[in-house]
């Protein structure tokens, strides 16, 4: 079903709204198996936060993107308004970090 919210966006479902359309594909030079992937999010002032990880591979962390938006969402209502996408830690980071969900056992 069609919805207008009034705010002149274009109308959708929210389900539609959910799709994301991006096209991604994962190539071993472009995404190394090598680990250190992260749902990641930013916030207005530009902080990011490593939300859940570390994950082996790119795509599982994509595959886990939406689901980690809602949980954080469902927990902070801030997070819906934040930029989603991936991040990969540098391998001289050091030691790999929980992710934030992961921290909290939310995810
Ligand atoms: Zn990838």
């Amino acid at each position: 079903m069609q919805q207008s919210s009034g705010l002149g966006f274009a109308p959708s479902t929210k389900e539609s709204a959910l799709v994301d359309n991006r096209e991604h594909v994962c190539t071993p030079e472009d995404c190394p198996p090598c680990g250190g992937y992260y749902v990641s999010c930013v916030d207005d002032n530009g902080n990011v936060f490593l939300m859940a990880g570390p994950y082996r591979t790119h795509g599982a962390a994509l595959a886990d993107e939406n689901r980690a938006c809602k949980i954080a969402s469902d927990a902070d209502g801030r997070a819906w308004f934040m930029a989603w996408g991936t991040s990969r830690v540098r391998e001289d980071a050091g030691e790999l970090k929980a992710g934030v969900l992961n921290r909290h056992k939310l995810i």
